[in-house]
C-alpha cells in the first residue's frame, strides 16, 4: 500500500517546526521515527495533509543528567539509545533492562521515545515504565492568535498525558520536547518481564515493579505498571498494600501479585483469554516485584545487574 498524497517539510529548528504545525491546522501531524505513523498512512488509518519531520531538529535529542540526579530524555531520543546509553544503564536502569524487548533493533534504531508516548498503544513497553518511574512529559507549541509571540511550554505528569487507547492530553499544534525523570534512591530496585509469542513482537502482557527499601529492609514504596493489560498505562491499585511497612517477604509478594491479577483489566485476543492474561500478569509480577526487593537490598540501583538476581 502507498500513502494518501502530503506536503512534507523537514525543520531545523523547533520554533520553526511548531509554527509549521500551527500554520497547517488539525491535519497535519509531525513525524518522528516512523515506525508507527508510516504504517498508519501505508494503511490509510490516518491521512494528514502535512508531515513535519522533526528528525532534524537537533534541541529534541540528546540524554543529559540533571544536577539534582534526574534525567532528561530529548524527545527524538531512539529506543537504541535507551538500550545501549551508559548513562541510562546506570540512573534508568529499568528502560534498558526493556529496550531490548521493544520490537526487533531496526525498529529500535528509528523509533523515539517522543513518538512512543504520542502514540499511547496500551502494548508499548515505554509509557509504561515511564509512569512507573514517575517522569513528566515536557510539551511546546508556538503561541496562539490573541497569545504573546513565543513558544508556550506545559509540562504534564506522565499519569495525566495517557488516557486511553491511542489517547492522550496532546493538541493538535503541541510536540512533546522532553521526558524529565525524577533521580532514582540507592536502596531502590527496578524490574521489567514481558511475555511475548515470538522475540520482537509486542507483548501477550508485560510487567515492570518498583521498590524502595530502607536500611532494615523494610518496604517504605512499592509500585506496578502493567503492559498490555489495561487500555491505558496505569499503576495498579493495591500492591503497595501488602508491602508498605513491611519487610518484603514471599508471602507479601505472593499477595501483591494476586492483587495485580485481580484488578488488571486484560481484553482477550487471539493470543490469549482473559483468564490466561491475568495468569500472565500474576507471574510476570511476583517476578519483577521479587527483583525489585532483591535489587533494592543490594543497594544495586543505580546499576544494573549482569546476573539475575
Ligand atoms: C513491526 C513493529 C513492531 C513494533 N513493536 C513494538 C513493541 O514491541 N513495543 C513498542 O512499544 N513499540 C513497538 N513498535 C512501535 C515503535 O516502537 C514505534 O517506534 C513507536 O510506537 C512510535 O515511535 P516513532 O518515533 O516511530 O513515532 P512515529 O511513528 O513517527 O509517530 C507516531 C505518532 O506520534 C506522533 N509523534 C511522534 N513524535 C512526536 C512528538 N515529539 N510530539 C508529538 N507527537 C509526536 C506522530 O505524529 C504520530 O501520530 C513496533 C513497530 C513496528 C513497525
Amino acid at each position: 500500500m502507498k500513502p494518501p498524497p502530503f506536503d512534507y517539510v523537514a525543520p531545523t529548528d523547533l520554533d520553526e517546526a511548531l509554527a509549521a504545525l500551527a500554520d497547517a491546522g488539525e491535519d497535519a501531524r509531525v513525524l518522528a521515527g516512523g515506525q508507527s505513523l508510516i504504517p498508519m498512512l501505508n494503511f490509510r488509518l490516518a491521512a494528514p495533509v502535512k508531515l513535519i519531520d522533526l528528525n532534524r531538529v537537533s534541541e529534541l535529542s540528546g540524554i543529559e543528567r540533571r544536577p539534582d540526579g534526574g534525567l532528561v530524555l530529548g524527545a527524538m531520543t531512539r529506543h537504541r539509545q535507551l538500550e545501549r546509553d551508559a548513562t541510562i544503564a546506570e540512573y534508568a536502569p529499568l528502560l534498558a533492562e526493556a529496550a531490548p524487548w521493544i520490537a526487533h533493533a531496526p525498529i529500535r534504531t528509528r523509533g523515539t521515545i517522543g513518538g512512543s508516548i504520542a502514540h499511547a498503544d496500551p502494548a508499548a513497553e515505554l509509557p509504561a515504565l515511564l509512569l512507573l518511574l514517575g517522569a513528566s512529559v515536557r510539551v511546546a507549541r508556538a503561541a496562539r492568535d490573541g497569545e504573546a509571540p513565543g513558544r508556550v511550554e506545559r509540562t504534564l505528569p506522565l499519569d495525566d498525558f495517557c488516557f486511553g487507547p491511542f489517547f492522550t492530553a496532546l493538541e493538535a499544534d503541541e510536540v512533546i520536547t522532553r521526558i524529565d525523570i525524577p533521580p532514582c534512591g540507592p536502596l531502590e530496585g527496578t524490574a521489567f518481564e514481558e511475555f511475548a509469542r515470538r522475540r520482537g513482537d509486542y507483548a501477550i502482557a508485560g510487567a515492570a515493579s518498583r521498590m524502595i527499601l530502607d536500611e532494615d529492609g523494610t518496604c517504605l514504596h512499592a509500585a506496578v505498571s502493567l503492559i498490555n493489560a489495561g487500555p491505558a498505562p496505569a499503576l495498579v491499585a493495591g500492591v503497595e498494600e501488602p508491602l508498605v511497612g513491611r519487610p518484603p517477604t514471599e508471602d507479601r509478594l505472593a499477595e501483591a501479585a494476586d492483587v495485580a491479577s485481580a484488578g488488571c483489566d486484560p481484553a482477550p485476543d487471539m493470543h490469549g483469554s482473559e483468564a490466561y492474561r491475568r495468569h500472565l500478569v500474576r507471574v510476570l509480577v511476583l517476578r519483577t516485584l521479587a527483583r525489585a526487593a532483591r535489587r533494592a537490598a543490594a543497594g544495586r540501583t543505580p546499576g544494573i545487574e549482569t546476573e539475575d538476581g
